[in-house]
């Protein structure tokens, strides 16, 4: 697995800028799910976007897939604006592939394997006859790991395993080629022993295919094993980013400390040298209700350290060199030494990330 963490030269191939989302319920609620929201996907690169549930990370995901509409900001595609007005054309999907967690829930159960990824591949012109498309099919199936593909491509999906399901929803996917992969929590239903092949899959498409990938998680210990950039999120505002080492070793924010530190990995025996302010019972307390938020930093009716400013206005975003970023007033108040400390023995083993 590369754990490469050069800058990202090119442009990039899909970007939120500044996107905010509120749906609005029947009887007059709004809920505040995603604001200014920044997301950047480079060509080859992976970034991870973590949090907990009703965080904002599937919506965040839907967006740059076009699934929903904007109410501010932009999504940018190579560079240029797309129109939030009308429905995403074919191109848009064809570079954009979305995969969802469901693998059972992905695939029409009357549809043989073949068929599924013979479909795209006629549709987008990428095969010229059948013939071809069947080719072409049993070539994707080979390339996730589906072998002797000829043996799939008359099966229906009732008779595969998760984890081979999941791989034919991923096949799909390619039949397009697209540039980027939006993967929301991909893994997470899958048996936990074939997790990580999943994980080395997703990898093996960054560094052969040059994908761009969002990788779409709950957990830390499988962030810090594929992707190559982690940005946290909370009740719908990104608080937290940069390159994965920096981020989970030496989080910068509250939040993603807790996070850090209440990660569930066997291997990752995280030594904290001082008595820190997440002692048991500080951090109680559940993500808030977004049809009422509460304002500034969402997360300060937990936040140990929470000042007046954050009960009234969101941070700015503090640049903490090497590209990490958070959005804590601890940061501009000059009491960002107070979560510096490094978490230190955080090596991850392979193995704990099946078990995660
Ligand atoms: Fe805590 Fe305030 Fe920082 Fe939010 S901005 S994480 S409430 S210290």
């Amino acid at each position: 697995m590369s754990t490469e963490q050069t800058a990202p030269q090119e442009t990039p191939v899909l970007q939120a800028v500044e996107v905010t989302k509120h749906f609005e319920m029947p009887g007059g609620a709004r809920v505040h799910a995603v604001e200014h929201a920044n997301v950047t996907l480079h060509p080859g690169r992976i970034v991870a976007l973590v949090g907990e549930s009703g965080s904002g990370k599937t919506t965040v995901a839907r967006l740059l897939a076009r699934m929903y509409a904007t109410t501010s900001g932009t999504i940018e595609l190579n560079g240029e604006p797309v129109t939030t007005r009308r429905a995403p054309g074919r191109d848009y999907h064809r570079q954009v592939q979305l995969i969802f967690q469901d693998p059972f829930a992905s695939l029409h159960p009357g549809h043989t394997i073949g068929y599924t990824l013979q479909r795209p591949l006629l549709i987008h012109r990428h095969a010229r006859t059948k013939a071809q498309a069947r080719s072409l099919a049993a070539e994707l199936l080979e390339q996730v790991g589906l072998s002797p593909a000829q043996d799939y491509l008359s099966k229906l999906p009732h008779s595969l395993s998760g984890g081979q399901r999941q791989r034919v929803v991923i096949a799909r996917a390619l039949a397009v080629r697209p540039s980027v992969l939006l993967g929301d929590e991909p893994i997470s239903m899958l048996d936990v022993s074939i997790r990580l092949d999943m994980l080395n899959l997703l990898g093996k498409l960054r560094d052969e295919r040059g994908l761009a990938l969002l990788y779409i998680t709950h957990d830390i210990a499988s962030a810090r094993y594929l992707c190559d950039e982690v940005q946290v999120m909370y009740a719908g505002q990104m608080v937290e980013g940069g390159p994965k080492e920096e981020v989970i070793n030496t989080p910068r924010h509250p939040y993603t400390r807790m996070l850090v530190e209440a990660s569930p990995d066997p291997a990752r025996r995280i030594v904290v040298d001082r008595a820190t302010a997440f002692d048991e019972g500080e951090t109680a307390g559940e993500p808030p209700n977004l049809t009422d938020p509460p304002a500034g930093c969402r997360f300060h009716p937990r936040c140990p350290f929470a000042m007046d400013e954050c009960r009234t206005s969101f941070p700015p975003r503090t640049d903490l060199g090497d590209g990490h970023w958070a959005h804590c007033w601890l940061h501009d108040k000059g009491r960002g030494a107070e979560l510096a400390a490094p978490l230190k023995g955080m090596e991850v083993d392979p193995a704990s990330v099946a078990t995660g």
